[in-house]
């Protein structure tokens, strides 16, 4: 009997591990919706354990969070795998959406549970910050670089979606830049260009970053030289489009 080693899902990439959880688009459409806030490059040497093993490198602000944020980890590649099977063995294919839903639902329990164990003193995770749709004809871009201390998996992503929290596209690239700052501009500047060439023509943008939020709302402020000619790019694609709020969400 002959097997077809495809990626049932996208039917491009053989179907490893590391693909199933971290190359495939519906996986990267997952990590990147689930407001983990961390970037998965699409290199090759970005594998699931390369990954693990340069959780102590990636960007967090403590390290309670970067605890947390491996916790949601293992649950999102826990659904992810879930979401594989329900797929290859009875037909049924969840929907990005559904697959985030799930993980945050596991990871509540777990906390939960985990804080039931610890006692009274513990504070609950701060993961799950409320993420809020746009209204209806409006989408939100939300965007974010990663700038690990090896330099080497360093990468930006982006993420559209629409006023019932459906991704319209979602983009994770790497990409070598100095700092974050200027990573997070690119981003931006990745994001606005995937907008407009899906035609969205009401926007509202997010970062992580307060700073880029104002720079980005008044042009008086002054630009930092290494990130001047992306914002450039990005006060020129923003005239393309109607850009009706720019927040910054803290993470
Ligand atoms: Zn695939």
């Amino acid at each position: 009997m002959r097997v077809d080693p495809c990626c049932k899902r996208c039917g491009i990439d053989v179907e490893s591990t590391d693909h199933l959880l971290q190359g495939c688009a519906f996986a990267k459409v997952v990590q990147f919706g689930s407001n983990l806030l961390f970037i998965a490059p699409s290199t090759e040497e970005l594998r699931l354990a390369c990954l693990l093993q340069n959780w102590d490198q990636m960007n967090f602000p403590n390290k309670k969070r970067r605890s947390e944020a491996l916790t949601l980890l293992s649950f999102i590649i826990w659904q992810l795998w879930l979401a594989r099977n329900e797929l290859v063995f009875k037909n049924i294919c969840w929907t990005p959406e559904e697959t985030i839903h799930r993980a945050y639902k596991a990871f509540e329990e777990f906390s939960a549970a985990f804080i039931e164990t610890l006692g009274r003193n513990s504070t609950t995770p701060h993961l799950n910050h409320p993420w809020k749709p746009p209204p209806q004809g409006v989408f939100k871009l939300n965007c974010d670089a990663s700038l690990p201390a090896s330099s080497t998996i360093s990468g930006l992503g982006a993420i559209l979606r629409d006023f019932s929290a459906s991704p319209m596209c979602a983009l994770s690239t790497s990409e070598q830049f100095r700092d974050i700052f200027l990573g997070e501009v690119l981003a931006v500047r990745a994001g606005l260009l995937a907008a407009i060439e899906v035609g969205v023509l009401h926007l509202m943008i997010e970062v992580d970053n307060s700073s880029l939020a104002s720079l980005l709302m008044d042009n008086t402020i002054p630009t930092p030289s290494s990130a001047d000619n992306v914002i450039k790019d990005i006060r020129h694609l923003m005239n393309s489009l109607s850009v009706i709020s720019i927040t910054w969400i803290p993470r």
